[in-house]
């Protein structure tokens, strides 16, 4: 009866905006990915209510396109962005392969493998002023809407988190198959290069990754990688670069880095 009614209701309203609407069943995504994630059982029903609780309190009944970081810190606060040094991997435009880098190690980690970015990977919301549902018809679009919209700012500020909170080598995954493999307007070069901090972090490795069959379009020695080179060099951290790995090739030497081939 409930969901016939919320049906109803929405499909009589006109779309607000131009972006996809918030994700069905988010707030049981959120918990049920929470306990996936959750390894200490007895914490886990909890701190799992409250994650979700703290998310939803985030953006509902706030206007959508006004978020600020600070909306987020309550939920901040619940969970940990840190991982080990020398394990944190940032990925732009290479989102799978980097997803499957981890996957076969297990050890590293995107930011999709902390907590809070395997809650959020790939969910969509957004609420309205003056209501306590979020929206499942339209969200801002963070380029024909508004860049401050919840969405957005959540990815921006759990970025930089995770990025300062990097030490001892860090790794990046870029792509070689299109013409700039680095970008300074991704989230990559606008937020999480800019918050390494050099006091913790000695070396940016940046793995340039090409499609097999493709001839690759961007390599170490292009320009934007140099680009990337002198930003990190700036910040007096140490740049390296790796490339002439095809995506199946770089997952077969994370698998078996002792192969002759692979070196
Ligand atoms: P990218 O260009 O491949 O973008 C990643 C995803 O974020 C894409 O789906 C893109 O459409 C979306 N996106 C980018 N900027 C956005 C914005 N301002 N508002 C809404 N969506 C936006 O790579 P990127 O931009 O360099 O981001 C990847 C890096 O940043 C990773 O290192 C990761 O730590 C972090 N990040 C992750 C996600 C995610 O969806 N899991 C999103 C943003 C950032």
């Amino acid at each position: 009866v409930v969901v016939g009614v919320r049906m109803w209701r929405h499909s009589s309203e006109h779309m607000k905006w131009n972006g996809t609407g918030s994700t069905a069943h988010f707030q049981e995504i959120v918990l049920e990915r929470c306990y996936n994630y959750a390894v200490q059982p007895e914490l886990r029903d909890r701190d799992c209510q409250k994650i979700r609780e703290a998310f939803r309190n985030a953006f509902i009944s706030k206007d959508p396109c006004s978020a600020t970081e600070e909306d987020y810190h309550p939920l901040m606060k619940l969970v940990d962005l840190t991982v080990p040094c020398d394990k944190t991997v940032f990925w732009s435009k290479t989102k799978e392969l980097a997803h499957q880098y981890t996957k076969v190690r297990q050890e590293m980690f995107t930011l999709e493998d902390t907590l809070l970015g395997y809650i959020a990977d790939d969910l969509n919301w957004c609420g309205d002023a003056g209501s306590n549902e979020m929206n499942y018809q339209s969200c801002p679009h963070w380029k024909k809407d508004c860049s401050n919209n919840f969405v957005s700012v959540f990815w921006d500020l759990v970025s930089k988190r995770f990025a300062e909170n990097a030490c001892g080598v860090v790794q990046v995954v870029l792509n070689g198959s299109i013409s700039n493999a680095f970008d300074r307007k991704s989230t990559f070069g606008r937020v999480e290069v800019h918050n390494l901090n050099p006091t913790k972090v000695h070396t940016l490795q940046a793995w340039v990754i090409h499609d097999l069959g493709k001839f690759p379009s961007d390599s170490c020695s292009g320009s934007s990688i140099n680009d990337l080179r002198w930003i990190i060099m700036q910040r007096n951290i140490k740049f390296t670069c790796q490339d002439n790995y095809s995506s199946g090739k770089f997952l077969q030497c994370v698998k078996k880095p002792e192969d002759s081939s692979c070196r």
